[in-house]
């Protein structure tokens, strides 16, 4: 069974919530809690294990701060600013004392860096190590932004650069809150998404959830150095790999044109931002430099179970 297999089952199967749940388990980067009007409280949980996401002789402080980035990077990828958070920590039995505070230390200094309190948790000690962080935050704006907020006619942007993200980048992951932050006080976008496992499987997401399609330009993805050194190895193209790697953790948002104009005038972050394509009726579409056109088929990291 595939990991989306498994959760479209899970969707159907969780008991609906109340009435102040108005994003659940399942469709968003985070849940979202309208607990007090006008104010929202976005979720979302993350959970990283030895030897599918790092491996046992990664530096653990390096360990500890992916596994925080990337649960933090699900509040960036809904517009929200960093709250409140919980670690569960399974930790691999013989480890011992220096290597566990290293862990915690890692986590401690990302959330230090993008201003999570860490309110909770537990640790446990077990054959592998596996790490669960939950992260709250309220929204930038006036509410969270959703996967399925897409408009036909809408820009389809990144920020940063695509693929090769084993290499190195993957243990360095930094959430786009600053980024987000801009983007949504210059642009107020439709819909974002943080790309977690590779931009084709991760845009057929926003688009499901948004009832539309995409054509994706080509000659405008942008494409990481670290990508086309991978290549060489791989013997993929550069391309597929920044179509199809997992944990780049950057920005997919689709916004419409003449705000993301606006955007891409004032912007003056170090993060690049690249438009990428256009929000379409239907289908996914992947536009050659001279115009041909072909059937996008998502492609990127998924478990199975
Ligand atoms: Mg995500």
């Amino acid at each position: 069974m595939s990991e989306d297999t498994f959760l479209a089952w899970l969707r159907q199967r969780l008991p609906s919530s109340g009435a102040d749940v108005l994003v659940g388990s399942g469709p968003d980067d985070c849940a979202v809690i309208d607990f007090a009007q006008p104010t929202q409280l976005a979720i979302s949980t993350d959970t990283i294990v030895e030897g599918t996401h790092f491996s046992g002789g990664d530096e653990p402080r390096l360990i500890g701060w992916k596994a925080m980035a990337a649960a933090l990077s699900d509040l960036a990828a809904s517009g929200c600013t960093p709250g409140w958070g919980l670690i569960s920590a399974a930790v691999g039995r013989g480890r011992g004392e220096e290597w566990l505070k290293s862990l915690a230390e890692g986590m401690i200094a990302c959330a230090e860096k993008y201003g999570l309190a860490i309110v909770g948790g537990d640790t446990v000690s077990a054959g592998l190590t596996c790490l669960t962080v939950t992260v709250m935050g309220k929204p930038f704006g006036a509410s969270a932004i959703l996967r399925s907020g897409a408009q036909v006619g809408d820009v389809v942007a990144v920020t940063g650069t695509l693929g090769g993200s084993i290499s190195g980048r993957h243990l360095r992951v930094e959430p786009r809150f600053a980024e987000i932050e801009k983007i949504i006080a210059l642009a107020s976008p439709h819909a974002c998404m943080d790309i977690s496992d590779g931009l084709s499987l991760d845009l057929s997401r926003l688009t499901r959830e948004s009832g539309c399609g995409a054509r994706i330009f080509v000659d405008r993805i942008p494409v990481s150095d670290a990508a086309r050194d991978l290549s060489a190895q791989t013997g993929r193209t550069p391309l597929s790999h920044a179509l199809e790697d997992g944990e780049d953790f950057e920005l997919l948002f689709t916004l419409p044109p003449d705000r993301w104009e606006f955007l891409n005038d004032k912007w003056n972050l170090e993060t690049p931002l690249t438009e990428i394509g256009e929000i379409v009726s239907s289908g996914l579409t992947l536009v050659a430099a001279d115009g041909a056109e072909k059937i996008l088929v998502p492609g990127g990291y998924t478990h199975e179970f």
